[in-house]
């Protein structure tokens, strides 16, 4: 099987198997016990909150969640809530961000959705007019996940500081975060999601980045753990897997993603209708493409059944949902529903890359010729 869906999951590095195997064994302790070794794996706990931070440039605050969904929801739900005026959110933003967009926006809130440019960026112009004075919180993706391009946003971030000093400014870091560097203070953000699963790590486990000073609501009330903010016992297993997942995936080269990536686009480029939805400032880790005449889900499920994993440019069920970035970046219907997304890891092989080439176009022939388009 050749797995190219990493923007979906990742698989688990070996070591972040066993790293997170101890603390189901030895170290099962609960870490707010006071009892010696509870202690040692509260310290454990903290030494991977330093090492998530330092990864985004070591200032302000991180708190573990259970996900980014929960990032992100409480970003919106907490961090937000009191805050008067608009919201400017962007037409690109994951299903996580945007369907709390929705809700705040159908309880009356001033909602902003921001134009994504054809590249699937940001439309600098939209999102200046749409931020004012009155705009409390600004969120923008930092890396699309279904096309992979990549937003600036510390040019964004400062723009809304310019016209608000006060706007909380947000992304959501989960396909860029271990990927791309990223000094979240730097870069004049408030607040950014993280996610461990999609870079080696366990599923069930993100964290929040909070700037120093601000204060949010707690998202989860109860027993005070993660300093008040998001009570409930820590996955402590999770946690030390994404610690570890982080280490590892910081070592990989990105330049090799890079050209198994540019491999596979190359020889794709010659199949007839294909389409490449990308940006000049891009993430190598996922190569989207729209192929003519073609349906994605029947397409992705011949290539399962010849041994390969991709995804589609969205997993929503339902249409509309499923069309929301691609339409905001102005494709057509039939560019739409022919889209797919390949997503690269740390398992994939130059090597492989020639029989999927070889293979998608041998399975986009047999579509054509079998549904005459
Ligand atoms: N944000 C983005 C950009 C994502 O790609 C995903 C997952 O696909 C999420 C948020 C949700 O992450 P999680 O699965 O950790 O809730």
């Amino acid at each position: 099987m050749i797995y190219l869906d990493n923007a979906a999951t990742t698989i688990p590095f070996d070591g972040v198997v066993r790293k997170m195997e101890e603390f189901f064994t030895e170290k099962y302790f609960n870490p707010s016990a006071l009892y010696a070794p509870a202690v040692n794996v509260h310290k454990e706990v903290e030494e991977t909150r330093k090492y998530i931070l330092s990864a985004v440039g070591g200032k302000g605050k991180a708190y573990f969640t259970s996900c980014a969904t929960e990032s992100n929801a409480w970003v919106y739900n907490c961090g937000v809530k009191n805050k008067k005026g608009n919201i400017v959110v962007s037409m690109g933003e994951h299903a996580s961000g945007y369907e709390n967009a929705i809700a705040l926006s159908n309880k009356g809130i001033d909602v902003r959705f921001v134009r994504l440019c054809a590249d699937g960026r940001v439309d600098l112009d939209d999102f200046t007019a749409k931020v004012d004075s009155d705009t409390g919180f600004v969120s923008v993706i930092h890396c699309s996940n279904e096309t992979g391009a990549i937003n600036d946003i510390k040019l964004l971030a400062k723009r809304t500081k310019e016209i608000n000093p006060k706007a909380l400014f947000h992304s959501d870091g989960v396909q860029a975060f271990g990927k791309i560097a990223v000094n979240c203070d730097k870069m004049l953000m408030d607040m950014y999601s993280m996610s461990a699963h999609k870079i080696g790590g366990p599923k069930g486990v993100g964290a929040l980045w909070v700037r120093d000073g601000l204060h949010l609501n707690a998202f989860l009330p109860g027993g005070g753990q993660e300093n008040g903010m998001r009570s409930g016992t820590e996955n402590v297993a999770g946690i030390a897997g994404f610690g570890e997942a982080l280490k590892q995936y910081l070592s990989i080269d990105s330049k090799n993603i890079s050209q198994l990536r540019e491999i596979l686009k190359r020889c794709l480029l010659s199949v007839d209708g294909i389409e490449v939805n990308e940006s000049e400032i891009q993430s190598p880790y996922i190569l989207s493409l729209s192929i003519r005449g073609i349906k994605a889900e029947v397409l992705q499920r011949m290539l399962c059944e010849r041994g390969i994993l991709i995804g589609l440019g969205s997993a929503c069920s339902s249409k509309l949902k499923k069309n929301r970035v691609l339409f905001a970046m102005g494709r057509s219907m039939p560019h739409i529903e022919g889209n797919i997304r390949i997503s690269f890891g740390f398992q994939n092989l130059y090597d492989d890359m020639e029989y999927v080439a070889k293979t998608i176009k041998e399975t986009v022939k047999e579509l054509r010729e079998h549904t005459g388009r």
